[in-house]
């Protein structure tokens, strides 16, 4: 058994087949006529362009624009002119080969990925090793498609998958992937979660333990693998599996039904997005709104800022597509892990809190109402809602909710449209705000606790750091507190309470959070039918009796176990 993490959904059952690292001969290193060396590496370039565009349509087709998009950054890669540059340089100067060349200026660029603070950046050197690699392979005359063409169904098992072998492989035939590197976060791992094959990465030791041929088995969502298992263990996931495949027909019926608890308790069920495009997204799952759109994503993979009119359209495109259903749109929450090369932001040493967010926000007024302007004058093509990221003190919201009053003013004086009635609310990630919520509550219309942030703040865990992740948990009985204060702070007022960080679409805790009172659920898409299902089957007083004993349970695992044993199992399969 090796255990990994777990990246995409669902059992699977089945034989191993091995990708092969292939070594590639390098020509001698010193060489004599560098100008072939150079014509030898821009005809290499050319092909793997022409490979790379032919990744790009068969992704298109067969997954969609995030995914072609991948590719489209290998063809920025071998477009780029510094790459170009660099590994001439190094033929020239140096006298090497084009692919000894190649192999120094891209070991160089992956180790400087690697050794990025920042983990999304750090899982980008996958790609630069796919394309550095593709391109080693055409220097060397070596074929570059694998799994292509698969007699049977297979489970691949690989040092690292890269987006390429996951495009070309016959995805009729690929059941599962493992991979020995990789997180979460990592390309081949989003790619599985859209192709909805089951899969884990980060399984170290995995390769040396395996061989084609070998039965695995799996289940995505736990990470834990099983290498040539007694059959009893197959025999068990294969119920698991048949339960699986029932729940999920079942929770597609789901569509079009209320989410109300067993006593007649409403509750709204939102998604979170970072793009316009990710709406089509909730709207497949029956979203019943947006519960928070991460607007920082339309500033990021750029080298300036979006100006009022593009974010106008966004915003106005989002809002179209929900057709009055709520959108909350929070305002650019920069900083921290999220970088904006172009601001020249300067390097801190505790960026999670530092120079971030709201506080940027109030400092770059220009940036600010750029965005604000853009937002008010979207709104009259929905129900828009404003939310403020990152608020630490009333100070702070009365100093946004001002720049929103005066931007208002600014565009009634030039006639400029905009609805009456936005709600504004603010994120609740900062135990100051939680602690104080009460008086937080009489100046908004609403609070959306964002708990990826308030666990950290709240129980000094960095939530990117891998070495103390053992102590982040949303089960922390000290976030659970501050959770259910908040929403009798919010209550009080008769304000709404919404949940957006990751901890509102944990099977284990919505029953809880029902019974806490919250009002609104915002999760990644793909979860909402579940937790409309969980809602469904619950009672919101029968949680609620339960509410005061779990507070007083005193560890996260206590708390886990509790709810597993006198909640989850009688209400999720
Ligand atoms: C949160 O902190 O819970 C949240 C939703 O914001 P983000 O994950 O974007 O920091
Ligand atoms: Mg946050």
């Amino acid at each position: 058994m090796i255990k990994g993490i777990a990246a995409s959904p669902g059992i699977v059952i089945g034989k191993v087949l091995t990708k092969k690292e292939q070594r590639i001969a390098l020509k001698p290193t010193s060489i004599v006529n560098c100008s072939n060396e150079v014509k030898l590496f821009k005809k290499a370039l050319k092909k793997a362009k022409e490979q790379v565009k032919e990744l790009y349509n068969l992704s298109l087709n067969k997954m969609g624009k995030e995914e072609a998009q991948i590719f489209e950054a290998h063809l920025m890669i071998l477009d780029d002119p510094e790459f170009f540059k660099k590994v001439k340089q190094e033929i020239t100067s140096e006298n090497l080969s084009a692919a000894a060349a190649l192999e120094k200026v891209a070991t160089i660029i992956i180790h400087a990925f690697e050794n990025m603070d920042n983990e999304y950046m750090r899982e980008r050197a996958a790609d630069i090793r796919d394309i550095t690699g593709r391109l080693a392979k055409i220097l060397a005359g070596v074929e570059t498609k694998e799994f292509a063409v698969l007699a049977e169904d297979v489970i691949i098992a690989a040092k690292e998958l890269t987006p390429s072998d996951t495009a070309q492989m016959d995805k009729g035939k690929v059941i599962g992937f493992i991979a020995e590197t990789g997180g979460r976060t990592s390309h081949s791992a989003i790619m599985a979660r859209t192709l909805e094959i089951p899969a884990v990465v980060g399984a170290t030791g995995i390769m040396a333990a395996l061989k084609d041929g070998d039965t695995v088995v799996f289940d995505g969502s736990e990470g834990i693998i099983h290498l040539n298992p007694p059959e009893e263990i197959v025999l068990q996931y294969k119920r698991r599996k048949e339960e699986q495949v029932r729940f999920k027909s079942k929770l597609s019926e789901l569509i079009g039904a209320r989410s109300i608890s067993k006593d007649g308790v409403s509750v709204e069920l939102a998604a979170n997005i970072g793009t316009p495009e990710d709406v089509e997204g909730v709207l497949e799952n029956d979203g019943e709104g947006i519960g928070l759109f991460r607007s920082e994503f339309l500033y990021m993979g750029r080298d300036n800022l979006p100006g009022e009119e593009e974010q106008f359209e966004a915003y106005k495109d989002v809002l179209k597509k929900m057709a009055g259903k709520p959108v909350v749109i929070r305002t650019l929450d920069i900083g921290g892990d999220k970088e904006l090369s172009y601001l020249n932001l300067p390097v801190e040493v505790n960026p999670f809190l530092g120079y971030r967010a709201i506080r940027i926000c109030l400092d770059r007024k220009d940036i600010f109402q750029t965005q604000l302007r853009a937002l008010l004058r979207a709104s009259v093509f929905g129900n828009l809602k404003i939310m403020f990221p990152m608020i630490s003190s009333i100070e702070e919201l009365r100093e946004a909710k001002g720049i929103l009053a005066e931007t208002k003013q600014l565009l009634k004086n030039e006639d400029i449209e905009f609805s009456a009635n936005i709600e504004v609310g603010i994120m609740i990630e900062i135990p100051s705000v939680a602690i104080i919520s009460d008086l937080f509550a009489k100046e908004v219309d609403f609070f959306s606790i964002g708990t990826n942030d308030l666990i950290q703040y709240t129980t000094a865990v960095d939530r990117m750091n891998e070495k103390v992740s053992y102590l982040y948990s949303h089960f922390h009985p000290a976030l659970l507190r501050l959770v259910k204060q908040v929403i009798e702070s919010g209550h009080q007022e008769g304000i709404w309470v919404g949940m957006c960080g990751e901890a509102a679409g944990d099977e284990k805790l919505i029953p809880v959070l029902l019974g806490m009172g919250l009002d609104e659920f915002s999760m990644s898409a793909g979860a909402v039918l579940k937790a409309r299902w969980i809602i469904n089957n619950v009672s919101k007083a029968e949680m609620a009796a339960l509410v005061d004993e779990i507070l007083n349970l005193p560890t996260a695992l206590d708390v886990e176990r509790f709810i597993e044993e006198n909640i989850a199992v009688s209400c999720c399969v």
